[in-house]
C-alpha cells in the first residue's frame, strides 16, 4: 500500500498551483491528527487554548475512544511552519484521530514518524481566564476559533432535524451534545442572551489587540420554535442584543436554514452582515439523501431560490452558503469517481458564482457516530480535496470574483480559516472589515 508520505508528495508534485500548505492541511482535516501527551493542553488551567467543541465533535472517535485527549483536551488549532516542505504559516483546526499517521509530538508535526513541520500551539487567551458571574466559562459560551478571529456562538446546541430521516447524514451535532452531557462537561443547550453578552464583554475587554473581528450565530435548525421563537427571531435576537451593546465591534454572521425572504430581511434588520444558508451538497439526488431534513422542510430548489432571494437582501457577496467538501464521494450513495464529484460541485459553484454569490466549504470530517462517517471512516480521497481547491480557485477567476468577505486575508501564509484550506489557496486579497459590514 502506498505510504501517506508518498501520497502527499505525489499530489504536491502533480498540483503545483495548489500550495503545499493546503495539501498538508487538507490531509490533516480529512484524516485527523494523533497527539502525543506532551502536546495536549491543561484544559482551562493551562497555557494552551483547549479545543472547545464549538459545534460538532470534529473528531474521529467518541470521547471515550480518545484516551488522554479526552481528559486533557487537545489544542483548538495548531499553526504549522517550516520543515522539509518549507511551509508558510498555516492554521489548522484540530480533529483528533489516535490512529492517524500524522502526530504532534511536543512542538513538531510528524508524518509516519518523520518530522514535517514546526508546531505552534495557540496561547490561552486572557478572556478564557475569566468566568461569567454564574460560573460559566467564556470557552463554553463564546469560544473563538480561526486563531482568535471568529467568535463562534453556537447558541442552540442541538438540531430539530432529528433521527435518520431528518439529520444530515454527516452531522453529529445531536450526538456531540449527548456525549458532552454524558461526560459531565458544561454544554448549554440554549445559551441565554445575557450569558452571551457577558462573555462578549469579557472578550471585548481582554482582546486588547482586537484580534477578534467577527462572530457567527449558529446551531441546529429550528423547525418549530425555541423559547417560543421561530428561527429568524430566535437567532436574530442575539444579533439585535449584540449590536445594541457593541455596535459595529464585530462582523455579524448567521448560519441558518434558507429562510423566506422576509426572514432574511429580519436577519439584516437585526444587524447581521453575512448570511450562510448552507446548501451542503450540490447534486440533486445526493442532497435528498444526505440532507433529508432540508429536503423535507424546504426542498432543494426552494433552498436555492431562497439563497438568491437573500442575495437581494444582503447583496450577493454577503450571502456565503457552505458545502461540506467530500460528502459527495461518500459511500453508499456518492459519486464513484473524483471526476464526477468535481464536475458536479463545479456545476454548483458556477450556478452560484455566475450570480455573484461566493460559496465556501468546510472539509468533511467523517465523525464515527454519523451514517456517512461509519460507512467512510477514511473520508474522501485526498486527491478529491486537492482538485476541489483547484476547481474553486478556477471558478472564482472565471466569474471575476474575489475571496468572500469576513474571512480575513487570503493566501498561503496569511489565511486563518481553519476548517478548509480554500483561503490558503487563493491569492492574497485583503477584504477589509469595512467591506464586510455593508452600510
Ligand atoms: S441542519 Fe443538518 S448540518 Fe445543520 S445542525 Fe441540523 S443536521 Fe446538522
Amino acid at each position: 500500500m502506498e505510504s501517506r508520505t508518498a501520497l502527499v508528495e505525489d499530489l504536491m508534485e502533480r498540483f503545483p498551483h495548489v500550495p503545499r500548505e493546503a495539501v498538508v492541511k487538507e490531509d490533516l482535516l480529512r484524516g485527523g491528527i494523533a497527539f502525543d501527551d506532551s502536546a495536549l493542553s491543561g484544559n482551562e488551567d493551562g497555557d494552551v487554548k483547549p479545543k472547545s467543541y464549538f459545534i460538532f465533535s470534529f473528531d474521529h472517535g467518541t470521547l471515550p475512544e480518545l484516551g488522554a485527549a479526552a481528559l486533557r483536551r487537545p489544542p483548538e488549532e495548531i499553526v504549522l511552519t517550516g520543515g522539509p516542505y518549507e511551509l508558510r504559516r498555516t492554521v489548522v483546526s484540530v480533529r483528533v484521530n489516535p490512529a492517524s499517521p500524522w502526530r504532534v509530538v511536543g512542538s513538531e508535526l510528524t508524518l509516519e514518524g518523520r518530522p514535517v513541520a514546526d508546531v505552534e500551539l495557540p496561547p490561552m487567551p486572557a478572556y478564557y481566564r475569566h468566568t461569567l458571574a454564574n460560573g460559566k466559562t467564556v470557552m463554553e459560551t463564546a469560544p473563538t476559533i480561526q486563531w482568535g478571529y471568529l467568535i463562534y456562538l453556537t447558541v442552540f446546541r442541538v438540531c430539530q432535524y432529528f433521527g435518520a430521516k431528518e439529520e444530515c447524514q454527516y452531522c453529529d451535532i445531536n450526538h456531540n451534545w449527548r456525549q458532552h452531557k454524558k461526560a459531565g462537561r458544561p454544554y448549554t443547550g440554549v445559551k441565554p442572551v445575557e450569558d452571551v453578552l457577558e462573555a462578549l464583554a469579557l472578550i471585548d475587554r481582554y482582546d486588547t489587540g482586537q484580534v477578534s473581528k467577527a462572530y457567527t450565530l449558529t446551531g441546529g435548525s429550528v423547525t418549530s420554535t425555541v423559547d417560543g421563537l421561530a428561527e429568524a427571531d430566535f437567532y436574530g435576537r442575539y444579533a439585535q442584543a449584540i449590536e445594541a451593546r457593541f455596535p459595529g465591534r464585530w462582523i455579524g454572521k448567521v448560519v441558518a436554514q434558507a429562510l423566506p425572504k422576509a426572514d432574511a430581511q429580519r436577519f439584516k434588520d437585526y444587524g447581521i452582515a453575512i448570511y450562510h444558508p448552507n446548501y451542503e451538497v450540490w447534486d440533486k439526488r445526493l442532497f435528498t439523501l444526505i440532507s433529508p431534513g432540508k429536503e423535507r422542510y424546504v426542498g432543494r430548489e426552494e433552498w436555492h431560490r431562497r439563497i438568491l432571494d437573500a442575495a437581494e437582501v444582503f447583496g450577493p457577496r454577503h450571502v456565503i452558503p457552505n458545502f461540506v467538501a467530500g460528502v459527495e464521494m461518500a459511500k453508499p450513495h456518492g459519486f464513484a469517481t473524483i471526476d464526477e464529484a468535481i464536475a458536479s460541485t463545479t456545476e454548483g459553484l458556477d450556478w452560484f458564482m455566475s450570480r455573484g454569490i461566493t460559496p465556501r466549504f468546510t472539509t468533511w470530517c467523517p465523525e464515527p457516530t454519523t451514517p456517512l462517517g461509519q460507512a467512510n471512516p477514511d473520508g474522501a480521497p485526498l486527491e478529491y480535496h486537492i482538485r476541489l481547491l483547484h476547481a474553486y480557485r478556477d471558478a472564482l477567476g472565471r466569474h471575476g470574483l474575489r475571496p468572500p468577505p469576513g474571512y480575513g486575508v487570503a493566501g498561503a501564509g496569511n489565511a486563518v480559516f481553519s476548517v478548509s484550506s480554500f483561503m490558503d489557496t487563493l491569492d492574497p486579497d485583503e477584504v477589509t472589515v469595512e467591506e464586510a459590514v455593508p452600510a
